[in-house]
């Protein structure tokens, strides 16, 4: 049995000073405002719930800072991320995988969404283990301390137009399984096991045509089930053109939609699109960063949370990770855009950083500090030059992820003091992805 005492913690009607909380077998036994007894280990700052990643592709860690020369668009952003797909192998993407959700670890996210389409060798085909890749991405999880939720990922063409989907080409053979039946059958080998959740992924409209989308449905049921929805424009024109409906409408007509799933980006949507996410109660994950990164716009996200949707956040490509960011990005968004400020309010940020990203990633006993949930705190300092003078209940707007101190992933110390259990993250990261680019 261990006793956190934190100087503030985030309970569910917001921040409250000096609480002890105790944990026993990783889950939270009691939480009670009190003095500080002796032997209980100090949270300094804020402690909050742990942050859910709700949508990550580890192996996009090592196109940070190689995308932006050449005016690159979002398709040539593409072709560079391909390039490094096409040279990861098991072994390459554990050690990639390792230091990317310790770097995750160390911005305070306690779960990761993997969203995995990675999945076979070079050319298509299949590792010994056909699972190679995702039993890596689990291996690296357990490494760097955080819960998985391998959202193990449907993809079956190499894109949409006017024509129809298209062939794949070569590296997306490596993404790419028969139809919906060998990926589902693939995935009934993944095993979970204490700290990992299987789940499924739809990669997009544009990689799963309308006659598999039911089937991938099917076989998800009772298991957190993403999809990428109108991240880009050229999207909904091509789905337009060739069913002549929205993405959403197609995934709603489907069975798709509900309150499994979860719809990544969502940033061009319609009226009725904002409706079906609601009614359905399909949660959205916003990705505000690599949106900006990408140049896909900003999205409906207060017109979707209205409407129904819970929505959670994601760092996607992690040209940042960073998910305080993110979320203060989300409001940031919404602000320029509609002309208003307090469009979410902080308690809303954190919701999304914390409930609602575990409840889209399938561990709703995680996200909230009360008794007996599972015991994940984030401890954020309040006297870093960043945060000096914040109230605690507006820290979400001031915070960085350099402010995280201690990160606990039930009931372990993962992050004490700002320093992983793994060591130099830098480091890590630095052996990973170096050789990825080599002669590149
Ligand atoms: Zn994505």
């Amino acid at each position: 049995m261990t006793t956190f005492w934190c100087e503030h913690a985030w309970l569910d009607d917001g921040p409250v000073a000096g609480v002890r909380v105790t944990v026993d077998d990783g889950r939270i036994t009691s939480v009670q405002v009190a003095d500080p007894a002796p032997g209980d280990e100090r949270l300094p700052g804020l402690a909050l719930p742990g942050f859910a990643n709700a949508h990550s592709h580890a192996f996009h860690r090592a196109l940070r800072g190689r995308t932006h020369d050449s005016g690159g668009t979002f398709w040539t952003w593409r072709e560079r991320m391909y390039a490094v797909a096409g040279r990861l192998d098991p072994d390459s993407y554990l050690q990639l995988a390792r230091a990317t959700y310790a770097e995750m670890a160390l911005a305070g996210v306690t779960c990761v969404g993997e969203f995995h389409y990675l999945h076979h060798s070079r050319g298509g085909g299949r590792y010994a283990d056909a699972n190679a890749m995702g039993e890596a991405l689990i291996e690296a999880a357990g490494d760097a301390g955080v819960r998985l939720t391998l959202l193990d990922t449907c993809y079956l063409a190499g894109g949409l137009s006017a024509g129809g989907h298209h062939e794949l080409d070569d590296v997306q053979m490596r993404f790419a399984d028969v139809d919906a039946d060998d990926w589902a059958a693939r995935v009934s080998y993944l095993s979970e096991r204490p700290g990992i959740r299987i789940g499924a992924a739809v990669h997009s409209v544009r990689a799963v045509p309308a006659e598999q989308l039911g089937q991938v449905a099917a076989a998800a049921r009772g298991r957190p089930l993403h999809v990428h929805v109108s991240e880009q424009p050229a999207e909904n024109d091509a789905t337009r053109a060739f069913y002549g409906c929205t993405p959403v409408a197609l995934l709603r007509d489907r069975g798709v939609l509900g309150p499994d799933t979860t719809a990544v980006h969502g940033t061009h949507l319609t009226g009725g699109d904002v409706s079906a996410l609601g009614a359905t109660g399909t949660s959205v994950c916003a990705c505000p960063s690599t949106e900006a990164d990408l140049a896909d716009g900003v999205g409906p996200f207060r017109r979707l949370r209205d409407a129904g949707s819970p929505l959670c956040l994601g760092s996607d490509q992690h040209a940042l990770t960073d998910l305080l960011a993110e979320a203060r990005l989300l409001e940031a968004g919404e602000r320029l855009v509609s002309g208003e400020r307090g469009r979410f309010r902080p308690a809303e940020l954190v919701d999304a950083l914390t409930v609602s990203g575990h409840r889209a990633l399938g561990w709703p006993d995680a996200g909230r500090i009360a008794p007996g949930q599972r015991a994940d705190l984030v401890a954020v300092r309040l006297d870093s030059p960043r945060t000096a003078g914040s109230a605690p209940a507006q820290l979400v707007m001031t915070a960085a992820a350099a402010d995280v101190h201690t990160v606990v992933v039930d009931g372990r110390v993962v992050v004490s003091d700002g320093q992983h259990v793994l060591g130099d993250v830098g480091r890590l990261l630095a052996a990973a992805i170096r050789p990825l680019w080599e002669d590149a």
